[in-house]
């Protein structure tokens, strides 16, 4: 089972990610992780990303989709994967089908986890952190006990500049820019299945596993 995890932030990726990979028992494989272990093993390829990364610069796709050739040619990739984070661009997606025509398999579902804007807005403003601990809350869905206040310490808790509504709407705005293009790349290609991710954490998960037809 060759999958790709698309939604936009907040969308809850990582949550579904955790569970598709214990069913189906493929391994996770998101793009920072990726560029960590090529770089942390030392490869040629992480060793040329690691250069563009130190100077602040975006690495070339070539070297991406080298690190990305190699990641899925390892042996726990037999029965599959889950890539997250990658392809982000046409460019890229058409590079993976090569490679994954070369490496004699292909991508058999795009899943997108599909939340109304609105509702990430929701999702995401609401995030609160501890200052003090690092404890994390969200006013609607998990309140601390005393409002504004931790329960492991009682320090104020604060709204991360990342969380505030004109930083989330912009960048969910240059996500959906971005996304846009390369849903419909594998719309048309019928490899898209969309689910509706503004649901229980569970019941979008059993949607996920009805429409992989529940093998695993
Ligand atoms: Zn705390």
């Amino acid at each position: 089972m060759n999958l790709i995890l698309m939604g936009l932030p907040g969308a809850g990726k990582g949550t579904q990610a955790d569970k598709i990979v214990e069913k189906y028992n493929i391994p996770h494989i998101s793009t920072g992780d990726m560029f960590r272990s090529a770089i942390k093993e030392g490869t040629e390829l992480g060793k040329k990303a690691k250069s563009f990364m130190d100077k602040g610069e975006l690495v070339p796709d070539e070297v991406t989709i080298g690190i990305v050739k190699e990641r899925l040619s390892k042996p726990d990739c037999e029965n599959g994967f889950l890539l997250d984070g990658f392809p982000r661009t046409i460019a890229q997606a058409e590079a993976l089908d090569s490679l994954l025509h070369e490496l004699g398999t292909k991508i058999d579902y795009v899943l997108h986890i599909d939340v109304p804007e609105e509702k990430l807005v929701d999702r995401l403003t609401g995030r609160r952190i501890c200052p003090t601990c690092g404890a994390t809350y969200h006013v609607e869905f998990n309140p601390p006990k005393v409002d504004g206040k931790c329960d492991h310490d009682g320090s104020d808790l604060i709204q991360r500049d990342d969380d505030k509504p004109e930083t989330v709407k912009n960048r969910l705005e240059v996500n959906i820019k971005q996304t846009e293009p390369l849903l419909d790349f594998y719309r048309q290609k019928g490899d898209l299945i969309a689910v509706n991710g503004d649901q229980d954490i569970d019941k979008v998960f059993n949607d996920i596993t009805e429409k992989l037809g529940g093998s695993a």
